[in-house]
């Protein structure tokens, strides 16, 4: 899908500049280029394109998938080096994060949109097939070291393509533009002078809870009602605690993080999530990142 649209922009009295906004479905989410510049939309959008085709475990020959029906291949430095990354994280976290949820998103019907709630016989069996470090790095390799074993980088993938679109665009000498991936955001420059303004959806209602004005910034959002399903008259969300295999249950409603690079504010709004208010203050030192945190309570 793709929608174009070209409005008037406003600095103050002096200037008028037009700023043109394209959005289009892509992994999974639909991602939006603002900017001043006619030709970002179309650097971004390929450079993302590119990063669903390598890291989407939805394409059939990414080398996620590739992984995940051979359980070895021969990766690019690119696959490696996000690997790595989500090992680190996954360390960091103690576990809470965990790119090899793939076997329990399955078995709760996240991967495929067919919701159900398993037997506990299942998810301890699940739960064999999962655990970052089983995952083995090599000079030009990867290998998932049990069998079963399945990558899902939903919780990083779409902020590592914001900033890889972003690099494109300051290769092409843009210095100007709103990459918005479904809550995954960077803020390149500002718009005519002013910083970005962004609005951080309400996690209850329509509507928004909070701006924010914002320069060369990552911002992004995980939230219990992106993706959950009603069992039993509760809310089961698609974040899952990957040690117990089961939908993460804390009073968190959303998370928004405030970084340099929208990988890590990606990684960490997923970790936040998961760990709830407790976890907070340690995320907020080690990543020198803002974090701003709903619980049921505050909506
Ligand atoms: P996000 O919206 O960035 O919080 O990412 C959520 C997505 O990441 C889910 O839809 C899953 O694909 C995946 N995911 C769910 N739980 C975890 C977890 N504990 N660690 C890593 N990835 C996860
Ligand atoms: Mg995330």
């Amino acid at each position: 899908m793709l929608i174009l649209a070209l409005a008037l922009l406003t600095t103050g009295c002096q200037q008028q500049q037009p700023i043109f906004k394209e959005t289009r479905m892509m992994m999974g989410t639909f991602v939006e280029v603002t900017s001043a510049h006619k030709e970002a939309a179309g650097i971004a959008f390929s450079e993302i394109q590119r990063i669903e085709s390598l890291l989407s475990k939805y394409v059939p020959e990414s080398e996620i998938s590739r992984l995940n029906n051979q359980g070895s291949i021969t990766a690019s430095p690119e696959t490696r080096q996000i690997l790595q990354k989500a090992q680190e994280f996954y360390k960091f976290s103690n576990g809470a994060f965990d790119v090899t949820i793939g076997p329990l998103l399955d078995l709760w019907g996240f991967s495929d949109k067919k919701y159900r709630r398993p037997q506990d016989a299942e998810i301890a069996k699940a739960l064999e097939s999962v655990g970052s470090r089983h995952i083995l790095i090599g000079d030009d390799t990867v290998e998932l070291n049990k069998t079963g074993m399945k990558i899902d980088l939903g919780a990083i993938a779409k902020g590592y393509a914001v900033d890889m679109a972003v690099k494109r665009l300051k290769s092409r000498g843009i210095d100007s533009a709103l990459i918005n991936a479904g809550g995954d955001i960077f803020c390149l420059g500002n718009k005519g002078g002013s910083p970005w303004r962004i609005a951080i959806k309400h996690p209850a209602k329509t509507g928004f809870v909070k701006y924010l004005n914002l320069q060369n910034k990552a911002v992004a959002t995980s939230g219990g009602y992106e993706q959950y399903f009603n069992s039993n008259g509760k809310a089961l969300t698609h974040i899952i605690d990957p040690r117990r295999g089961l939908p993460v249950e804390n009073k968190t409603v959303s998370v928004t993080v405030i970084t340099e690079d929208c990988l890590t504010a990606d990684a960490i709004a997923t970790i936040a999530f998961v760990e709830g208010r407790s976890g907070i203050e340690r995320l907020k030192k080690a990543f020198n990142a803002e974090i701003l945190l709903w619980d049921e309570t505050d909506v």
